[in-house]
């Protein structure tokens, strides 16, 4: 949609041939899933620019109005702007609403990728996080994350129809309208997207919602957070591991440092210490690496998660740090 609207002329019938190079935005820790689109829309990702971020993972805005001033006087077409409502990495949420300032004075379509992050705002206590994403042009969010809904429900808001359908529709003779009878339909699904076939994914969502209601995934969602907020204060009381993120949202990172293990050892420690844990199959947390820094990425969505199974988990991490100090040391004498 944000090709067809901001290219200039009919993107689709000429497709990108002969167009001035649209380049978008995001901040570096942005979803594989952006570089991806760019790649498939023809794009290319050498279009896609990954913008720094500040201390808590957020995108820097200078940077973005910087890179976009940059391209203009190359010449270039700068479309959109891509902000994240919880990244996949440490679940940090950029400025939504300067995003918004900035994708409004440009004349850019302002997508946000709120996978998970977006579901927040189910909770009145956690919205004012996510400042900003009512203003998106597109969000897109998945509800088989933190709705629990069974893999796969991506969904995406446009905000406006008339550009969505110009983007996707197009007419056929063995799908035109009729005026009665079954395909007297008002509009089609596969007007508004690139399936033409497709199963009814809303159901299962809409099951979910009227068996359990809203307020209870609200509820489920800020006990995530709580947890999330509640191991990242047991991470800090340990002096043997260390946090590399803010938990703002449900997502904590940290890793093992123990009792003055050299920096240059860290990351092939950790990395033996999440296989240990992992094969042990006492928890399995993902990981990820912030600032070359490789950690371990606790990330909770699920309604089970107990604080108990968080205490356990630092426990055995723990454990198995020392484990592996002890093996070290025996190993060196
Ligand atoms: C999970 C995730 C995606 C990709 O989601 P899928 O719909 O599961 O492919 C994109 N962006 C973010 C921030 C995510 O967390």
């Amino acid at each position: 949609m944000a090709r067809s609207e901001k290219a200039g002329g009919d993107v689709r019938r000429t497709g990108l041939f002969g167009q001035t190079r649209m380049t978008l935005y995001a901040s570096r820790e942005t979803h594989a899933c952006v570089r991806r689109a760019a790649e498939v829309l023809g794009l290319g990702s050498g279009s896609l620019r990954l913008l720094p971020v500040d201390a808590d993972f957020r995108v820097d805005v200078g940077a973005l109005r910087a890179a976009i001033a940059r391209d203009r006087a190359e010449g270039l077409r700068p479309f959109c702007v891509v902000g994240n409502a919880g990244t996949v990495n440490t679940g940090a949420v950029d400025d939504l609403e300067a995003l918004a300032d900035v994708a409004e004075q440009e004349g850019l379509w302002f997508h946000v990728d709120g996978a998970f992050g977006a579901l927040a705002a189910l909770s009145p206590r956690l919205r004012p996080l996510l400042r900003g994403m009512e203003r998106a042009d597109s969000l897109a969010f998945d509800l088989h994350k933190w709705m629990h809904i069974p893999f796969e429900a991506g969904c995406i808001l446009v905000r406006s129809e008339a550009a969505h359908r110009r983007a996707f529709a197009y007419q056929t003779e063995y799908l035109a309208q009729m005026p009665r009878g079954l395909a007297a339909r008002p509009s089609m699904f596969s007007e508004y997207g690139v399936q033409l076939t497709r199963g009814f994914r809303a159901l299962k969502v809409w099951m979910s919602l009227k068996a359990h209601g809203a307020a209870k995934f609200a509820r489920l969602i800020e006990q995530n957070v709580e947890q999330a907020h509640a191991l990242a204060r047991w991470v800090d009381a340990e002096p043997e591991l260390q946090r590399l993120a803010p938990a703002s949202l449900n997502v904590v990172c940290f890793r093992y440092v123990g009792r003055g293990v050299p920096e240059e050892r860290l990351d092939a420690w950790n990395r033996e210490l999440l296989c240990r844990l992992h094969e042990s199959g006492v928890a399995v947390p993902s990981y990820t690496t912030l600032g070359g820094r490789h950690c371990l990425r606790v990330c909770l969505t699920n309604h089970r998660t107990r604080r108990e199974d968080l205490e356990f988990l630092v426990q055995e991490i723990l454990r198995l740090g020392r484990e592996l100090s002890a093996e070290l040391e025996a190993k060196s004498v």
